[in-house]
């Protein structure tokens, strides 16, 4: 009797124990995962194509041709899952007027909106989008067919296909499917939604911006249809001459918000898909090149770009032709529809992720100078869902985090004999049910 008595009080310590850590894994992420369909996205890539071109100048009046069709079929497609889930996707468009070197003249660029509110932090959101637009090799050219299958059909069906499988789900936080448009004629409707959620107020703590993602053979000879890019700014962009010059002393310029996003998607995505492997590319983006993340880290979010490995040049921003046997021209049947769906995955498990997790612990600083042990500081947060926080660090050379460990619900934690001058330290936020917020840095070099 006695010893019974004693093994139930152990039991039961250690029940009390494991319940302050919350679970690793979150099984609802593996069935996301496997949740994209290849046959989906194909059938809305051919759609997106059938339209002839996309180009932000072509016709907006045609039911089935030009660039107005194509965005009142998306807008349609959000309006028809938001159906299927009892109305969960709010559905408006944002616009703005403009005229710049690929737009002559004053003109209408409409991006696509749906956003599935959040249960307890409805303003805090985590964007996906895929541009609507495409072009030929005359960036002005309006007319001439331009399918733009890979860029970047393939990316706003990955959008439309992410929102009909995460609809089927309730998140604490908000998710936004965006078709951006205007990207080929100056990254337009990125600039004009990002000012949109500056003037509204949006707590914007994660863009994932697809574009390309359905290459696999590229033109350097590789066939690759189990590996992704993810980019991402080093420094942000909106830093100041202050805030440069304590990053300068102090360290912070791999590890923006933006960069530990990306630190976050790969974390998630080999976590929770079969076959992926994720570069992570310590670049805004490729070399000289753009993309519709980059208008929301100019306005201070976190944004990164997500794309395939392997490149095709050939069949980007190029007529159709053929020049001696060689084929130009992006058309539909380069696209690797299974591969858009593993990417296409790889944004919902992050966006899932994300959205379950609490916001990133804000006000994080750091301290240590001269002294055995490092300790780490941030402000409680008070999402309803907060079962405490982890705390990160790695060696300066390490390109992600490899030691971290849980701290319970307190504002600061002191790592025993770490000296702050040899790594690199963050803290995450962990919600009862395991999902964390990314790792953020110190200081305003690292905050969301
Ligand atoms: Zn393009």
């Amino acid at each position: 009797m006695f010893r019974k008595t004693i093994f139930v009080a152990s039991a039961l310590l250690t029940t009390s124990i494991a319940a302050q850590v919350p679970p690793s894994e979150d099984m609802r992420l593996y069935d996301i995962g496997a949740a994209t369909s290849g046959q989906r996205i194909s059938q809305d890539v051919a759609k997106l194509v059938s339209f002839g071109t996309r180009h932000s100048l072509s016709d907006t009046r045609s039911e089935t041709q030009g660039i107005g069709a194509a965005r009142r079929w998306i807008q349609a497609e959000f309006e028809a899952i938001s159906k299927d889930c009892g109305g969960c996707l709010e559905v408006f468009t944002i616009a703005d007027t403009v005229t710049g070197d690929r737009i002559p003249d004053p003109h209408e660029i409409v991006s696509v909106i749906a956003i599935q509110r959040g249960r307890h932090d409805p303003n805090r959101m985590l964007f996906m989008s895929g541009d609507i637009d495409s072009r030929v090799t005359d960036p002005m050219n309006f007319t001439s067919t331009s399918p733009g299958a890979n860029d970047n059909a393939s990316g706003m069906a990955g959008v439309i296909e992410a929102a009909r499988v995460l609809s089927r789900y309730k998140f604490s936080s908000s998710i936004v499917y965006a078709g951006l448009a205007g990207e080929e004629q100056g990254l337009y409707g990125g600039k004009i939604v990002a000012a949109h959620a500056k003037d509204n107020g949006w707590n914007i703590d994660a863009v994932l911006n697809n574009d390309m993602i359905g290459n696999i053979a590229g033109i350097n000879g590789i066939i690759d249809n189990h590996s992704a890019r993810i980019f991402s700014e080093g420094v942000r962009w909106v830093e100041t001459k202050e805030e440069a010059r304590k990053r300068y002393f102090t360290g912070g310029e791999v590890d923006s918000a933006s960069r530990n996003l990306a630190r976050y998607i790969k974390r998630v995505g080999e976590q929770y898909i079969s076959n992926l492997d994720l570069m992570m590319v310590y670049r805004l983006d490729r070399f000289g090149r753009g993309g519709h993340h980059r208008p929301f880290n100019e306005a201070g979010y976190p944004a990164v770009r997500i794309m395939e490995t392997n490149e095709h040049y050939d069949r980007q921003h190029q007529d159709i032709r053929s020049e001696d046997g060689r084929h130009f021209g992006d058309t539909i049947e380069f696209v690797d529809f299974d591969f858009a769906a593993k990417l296409t995955a790889l944004n919902a498990v992050s966006l899932a992720a994300l959205a379950w997790a609490p916001a990133p612990p804000s006000d994080v600083s750091v301290e240590g100078i001269v002294q055995a042990s490092t300790t780490l500081k941030w402000e409680m947060g008070e999402d309803t869902n907060l079962a405490g926080y982890r705390v990160y660090w790695r060696l300066t050379t390490e390109p992600e985090w490899t030691h971290s460990r849980s701290v319970g619900k307190v504002d600061h934690f002191t790592l025993d004999n770490l000296v702050i001058d040899n790594y690199l330290f963050g803290v995450a936020s962990v919600a009862t049910d395991g999902n964390e917020s990314p790792v953020v840095f110190p200081g305003p070099a690292g905050a969301f």
